[in-house]
C-alpha cells in the first residue's frame, strides 16, 4: 500500500528542534519518506536562518519555508515563488506598520528591534507579560481593522494582517497544493503557533509545549504527545495514521 500523501506544517524551535535524538529520527523519517509528503516549516525565523539549519544538516530540506511567523511563504522548488507572491498579494494595500507601532507602544509595551531588518508584514513588540498591559494594547489597536494579534512566551506580541500568519499560511498551502483538510497536520509548541490550532487541521502538541498553547489546543483533533519536540511530532504522525508500519 502506498503511504498516504500529506502536508506536514511544523514550527521549528521547540517543535522539530530541541531534542537531539529526536532531530536525528526526524531526519531519518524525512529521507525514508521523501517524495511521499510535503514538508513546510512555519516559523518565526527568517528564511536565511532556516536555510542555515538545513545546510548544517540539522533539519531536512523542506519544500516551503513560511517565515516571519507565517507572513512570508517561500517555495524552494520555484525560483519565481508564485505561491508566495499570491499569498503576499492578499495583504490590503493600506497595511501600515507605522500606525501599528505608533498605537501599539505604551505602558509595558515597546517596539521590538529586528536585527536583520523589519519584516514587511509583522509588527513586533516586547511585552512585560502583564494581562493589563496586553488588554490596554488590544484596546489601543481596536480601531484598526484586518489585524491579527498574538502574544507568546509572556514576552512578545506580533501584529499581522489577518489574511496572513501561521494558520493562514498552512490553509493557503493546503488549497494551492490541492490537499484535503484531512491530509494536513500542523505541529507547534508556543503561543505564536496558536493560529495553526484555530484551523480544522489535525494538530500535534509535543510534551515540552508551553501552557499558553497546551491550554488552547484542546479540540478533539489536537493530539498532545507524551514525548518532546521531534519525538512528539513523530509520535503524533503515528497517532494520526501517517506513520503506519514504521518504527520510531
Ligand atoms: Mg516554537
Amino acid at each position: 500500500m502506498n503511504p498516504v500523501n500529506f502536508l506536514l506544517a511544523a514550527d521549528i524551535d521547540g517543535t522539530l528542534l530541541g531534542n537531539e535524538s529526536g532531530e536525528t529520527l526526524f531526519q531519518q523519517f524525512a529521507s525514508r519518506r521523501a517524495g511521499t509528503f510535503t514538508l513546510a516549516y512555519i516559523t518565526g525565523r527568517y528564511r536565511w536562518s532556516v536555510l542555515a539549519l538545513v545546510n548544517q544538516g540539522r533539519l531536512p530540506r523542506p519544500r516551503f519555508i513560511c517565515g516571519d511567523v507565517g507572513t512570508e511563504i517561500f517555495d524552494l522548488d520555484d525560483p519565481a515563488n508564485q505561491i508566495g507572491q499570491a499569498f503576499a498579494a492578499q495583504v490590503p494595500a493600506d497595511w501600515d506598520l507605522d500606525t501599528i507601532y505608533r498605537l501599539g507602544v505604551g505602558d509595558g509595551i515597546s517596539r521590538q528591534e529586528f536585527e536583520e531588518g523589519q519584516p514587511r508584514f509583522q509588527a513586533g513588540f516586547y511585552w512585560d507579560s502583564r494581562p493589563e498591559s496586553l488588554a490596554a494594547f488590544n484596546e489601543r489597536l481596536s480601531q484598526l481593522e484586518g489585524i491579527y494579534i498574538q502574544a507568546s512566551y509572556d514576552t512578545y506580541i506580533d501584529v499581522l494582517p489577518v489574511t496572513l500568519g501561521k494558520g493562514s499560511a498552512v490553509s493557503f498551502l493546503q488549497k494551492q497544493l490541492g490537499f484535503t483538510p484531512q491530509q494536513v497536520i500542523v505541529a507547534g509548541d508556543s503561543g505564536n503557533d496558536r493560529q495553526m490550532f484555530e484551523t480544522p487541521y489535525q494538530g500535534i502538541v509535543p510534551s515540552n509545549a508551553l501552557d499558553e498553547l497546551k491550554e488552547f489546543a484542546r479540540k478533539p483533533w489536537h493530539y498532545h504527545s507524551p514525548y518532546p519536540a521531534a519525538h512528539g511530532v513523530l509520535d503524533g504522525l503515528l497517532h494520526f495514521g501517517f506513520l503506519e508500519n514504521e518504527k520510531n
